[in-house]
């Protein structure tokens, strides 16, 4: 019998750890990683490629606790993570409960956390001062974990990839233009994909790990067959980050800088967030606007949001309005205080969303052949050391039933007025 043959599109945090996880349990099985970009090019499409990103176990749901207690385990010691791993811990400045709800996770899950919920004045205190002068309206109190932190995201993405190389995942920078399928809807089979040169390359096994490009791929792929496309259980969605180099006198902040989220000011979006990067003497802001790009799909002419299709999603290319967005930043969460208003290297990350925040790690219900994993739905990366564990369970029908229920592609979907994260904006109305 012949080895099973896996296509992995999509190199961000789920396709990477996916390969990885595949070929450590099949070594003499054939692996094919493909990207649009190569994974060591300076700069990449990819939400999981950034500077930094946080890395916490801080949920209201104890599903996601138990998950990220999990990933965060080999963060702090396997040798792909731990050097990109900086447990500085993390300020959430909220007006959800949600230092009650983690508080009550870690306590039901009987793990010890050294987590607290602190009042506005005894935040005031902590780290220096550093939150001192922050935008504290209508907080009551503040959740502080010393045990969450953050990491070097583009060296940790970097390190799982070459890892699953080194154990013989072959990697393609390839476009791809479309995922082949035969058959008609009552017995379709996904054969393989075709790449921007025409080439077919085929498989077993097609997992699409493409993040915010994932719904436009499907309809691009089989405009006509409307049961294979995402309709409302994806949006890409995106919010905007800079990074903010300090003068001299800041950098002494860097060394003991927690992370800092910050609710307030409510009336643009969702929170402001502040990492410290130390490597470049600099914080990296992200801002409050999260927003859609919808358009009309060129041959099935529906309405569907999707990155800009200019070179690199135009990511580099910022409107004044969403500069200003994350210009906000440092009045939200440090108050000004000792900052630098000097912002350089404006990004657009494109994510892909769902309306319960859940991922999708399932098989594709309208053809056999086809999985989706992807969706980190704006916290996805932490869990990068463990994504791929429970896609490969996917694939092998061994996944826990409550988390397959969670994670299928065909699931309840929650109306979004809930959702904080759920996109308001759209790109067109805050360009010019
Ligand atoms: C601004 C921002 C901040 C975030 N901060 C955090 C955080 O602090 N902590 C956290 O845990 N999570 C965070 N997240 C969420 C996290 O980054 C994402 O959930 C995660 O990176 C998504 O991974 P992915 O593999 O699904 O997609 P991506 O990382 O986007 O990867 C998809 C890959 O597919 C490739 N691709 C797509 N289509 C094609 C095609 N047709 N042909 C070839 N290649 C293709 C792309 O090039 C890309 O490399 C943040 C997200 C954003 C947007």
């Amino acid at each position: 019998m012949s080895s099973p043959t896996y296509i992995i599109v999509g190199s961000g945090v789920f396709g990477a750890s996916t390969a990885l996880y595949m070929i450590r349990k099949y070594p003499h099985a054939s692996v094919t990683l493909i990207d649009r970009d190569n994974f060591t090019a300076a700069t990449r499409v990819a939400a999981s490629w950034d500077w930094n990103k946080v890395i916490r176990a801080d949920y209201n749901e104890i599903v996601y606790t138990k998950l990220a207690l999990e990933a965060q385990q080999l963060w702090r010691t396997d040798q792909i993570w731990q050097p990109f791993y900086h447990e500085s811990g993390v300020v959430y400045i909220t007006h959800s409960k949600l230092a009650e709800k983690v508080i009550k996770n870690f306590d039901d899950l009987g793990v010890k956390v050294d987590v607290r919920a602190c009042s506005v004045e005894e935040t005031r205190t902590l780290y220096d001062g550093a939150f001192a002068d922050a935008d504290y309206t209508n907080i009551k109190e503040v959740l502080v974990n010393r045990t969450s932190g953050w990491a070097e995201a583009k060296e940790a993405l970097q390190s799982t990839i070459q890892t699953a190389v080194d154990l013989g995942v072959k990697y393609i920078t390839a476009e791809v233009t479309a995922v082949e399928f035969v058959g008609g809807p009552e017995n379709r089979i996904c054969r393989g994909v075709k790449t921007s040169t025409g080439e077919i390359i085929t498989a077993d096994h097609i997992i699409l790990c493409t993040g915010a490009f994932t719904p436009r791929l499907l309809m691009d792929s089989a405009p006509e067959s409307a049961e294979l496309h995402a309709g409302s259980r994806i949006q890409a969605s995106a919010v905007t980050e800079a990074i903010a180099p300090l003068i001299e006198q800041q950098r002494s902040f860097l060394e003991t800088m927690p992370v800092g989220v910050n609710d307030n000011p409510t009336a643009n979006g969702c929170d402001y967030g502040c990492l410290p990067l130390p490597k470049l003497n600099a914080f990296k802001y992200w801002g409050q606007v999260i927003f859609r790009n919808t358009v009309e799909h060129p041959i099935t002419k529906e309405s569907l949001s999707m990155p800009p299709s200019g070179p690199n999603y135009n990511q580099w290319d910022v409107p004044l309005a969403l500069k200003e967005d994350v210009r906000g930043g440092p009045r939200s969460v440090l108050g000004n205080k000792n900052l630098s208003d000097r912002f350089e290297e404006f990004r657009i990350c494109w994510e892909a969303l769902t309306p319960s925040a859940d991922f999708i790690i399932s098989p594709h219900s309208a053809c056999s052949g086809l999985f989706i994993a992807t969706c980190g739905s704006f916290h996805g990366f932490k869990f990068l050391p463990i994504l791929g564990k429970y896609v490969v369970e996917m694939l092998a029908g061994e996944l826990d039933p409550n988390l397959q229920k969670r994670w299928a592609w065909d699931r309840e979907l929650p109306p979004t007025e809930d959702n904080k994260q759920w996109s308001t904006k759209e790109l067109k109305d805050l360009s010019g």
